[in-house]
């Protein structure tokens, strides 16, 4: 297993719900060590370009209206293995379907309002990193 990055967002609606402490405790909690956190309201412009890879599925125009209607904790993460590790403490998309223990499962309200973002690979997490936290994409 190798050091590498990956970038989180807290969302819009676990902000509104005050849960970024609770966010924050879990990651760090899982040994993920937190590089880079500052809070930003994004822009429509900035919104899109960061979702690109989604702009034809059916739910992009959802997506970027939520992901732009308040304030979200971007955080760049180090550890090893630290893109799946990640991904497993986030838990599924869809909340439902969240293991216990998952951010999602605890904070999640729905599939499109699930709480977090994480980067999917090695390779998107260096491009996601890039984007809000430049010159922290390579160890
Ligand atoms: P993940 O965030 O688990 O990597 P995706 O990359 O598939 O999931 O989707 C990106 C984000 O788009 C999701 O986290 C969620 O906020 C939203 N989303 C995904 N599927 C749907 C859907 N069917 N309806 C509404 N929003 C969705
Ligand atoms: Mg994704």
């Amino acid at each position: 297993m190798a050091t590498e990055r990956t970038l989180s967002i807290i969302k819009p609606d676990a902000v509104e719900q005050h849960h970024i402490g609770g966010i924050v405790s879990l990651i760090e909690g899982a040994d993920l060590h937190i590089l880079g956190m500052r809070m930003i309201h994004l822009t429509r412009p900035q919104a899109e370009g960061f979702y690109a890879v989604h702009k034809e599925r059916p739910f992009f125009g959802e997506l970027v209206q939520f992901m732009t209607r308040g304030p979200v904790v971007v955080m760049a993460l180090e550890a090893e293995d630290a893109v799946a590790r990640y991904r497993k403490l986030m838990g599924a998309t869809n909340p439902a379907d969240a293991v216990d223990g998952t951010i999602r499962k605890a904070f999640g309200g729905s599939i499109g309002e699930n709480a977090c973002h994480g980067s999917d690979s090695v390779e998107n997490a260096k491009v996601e990193v890039g984007y809000f936290f430049p010159g922290y994409q390579t160890l």
